[in-house]
């Protein structure tokens, strides 16, 4: 199931794609919900981020290929950072270039969307039912910040630095999730959870222990190897088998933000 939020004829709504139709939800995608019975075409709506995170938590270096490029030890435990709430674009918004970096890199990564509130969740417990499903995210960072700074709150909160969608997708095998991410339609990373350093449950189930997780709510996996710089009209693609594709341009400030 596709899970997608939308606007159609000003009017904000989610709905489940069957082909090219979506049909609204009637109740909670987080709780119990059925389908209105009259379709909107998906070429009709213009497609909004498919959840609004009370937070984003990124998961640094947990692929092994990707800690060696950039120099890092690997990690013995997660290593979480946050993303502000405020960060979040939708498929085909624009990523702004913040005149304080140089150096704006595209991070591809599976996103984890939260179904329900999850605390202190043990080392057994299981994770589908706090698991609602799978999107693409762009965990942009300004590189040259990062390095500058010693925590990662500035070179990846940026207004726009955490792009997700275009839906979430439910059902899918967290240990085999396969990754690309195209640069300007060059393939430049490409990955599959089951060569994450720390697994999905895991990583929910860590999380669950730091911090209550809330529905819609949105864990950032990881990134595997080929990061690199996107440059003010560079599009950055980020596909997922079973999802779609997470399309987004890069621009200067001042720039057109929302298409
Ligand atoms: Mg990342």
């Amino acid at each position: 199931m596709k899970i997608y939020r939308f606007r159609y004829r000003r009017r904000v709504l989610t709905g489940v794609l069957k082909e090219e139709f979506l049909f609204p939800v009637v109740g909670s995608i987080f709780g119990d919900f059925s389908l209105a019975s009259s379709p909107v075409p998906i070429g009709d709506v213009r497609v909004l981020p498919p959840v609004l995170p009370t937070k984003i938590v990124g998961i640094g270096r947990n692929y092994r290929e990707h800690a060696r490029e950039l120099g890092n030890p690997l990690p013995e435990e997660p290593l979480i950072f946050l993303k502000p709430p405020t960060a979040v674009a939708g498929h085909l918004d624009a990523v702004v270039q913040p005149p304080a970096s140089r150096r704006v890199d595209y991070e591809g990564e599976v996103g984890v969307v939260i179904r329900r509130r999850a605390r202190q969740l043990g080392d057994g417990d299981p994770v589908d039912d706090v698991i609602l499903g799978y999107t693409c995210f762009n965990d942009v960072t300004a590189r040259d910040l990062q390095a500058k700074d010693v925590q990662f709150t500035r070179a990846k909160g940026f207004d726009t630095f955490a792009a997700v969608g275009p839906c979430v997708a439910t059902g899918l095998d967290p240990a085999a999730i396969r990754l690309k991410t195209f640069l300007n339609g060059k393939l430049v990373q490409s990955g599959t959870t089951a060569d994450l350093i720390f697994s999905i449950p895991f990583l929910v189930r860590y999380v669950s222990r730091i911090m209550t997780l809330n529905p819609g709510d949105i864990i950032a996996t990881g990134t595997p190897a080929g990061v690199g710089p996107a440059a003010p009209g560079d599009r950055v693609d980020v596909q997922i088998e079973g999802i779609g594709v997470l399309s987004n341009t890069f621009s200067r400030p001042g720039g057109k933000e929302f298409a």
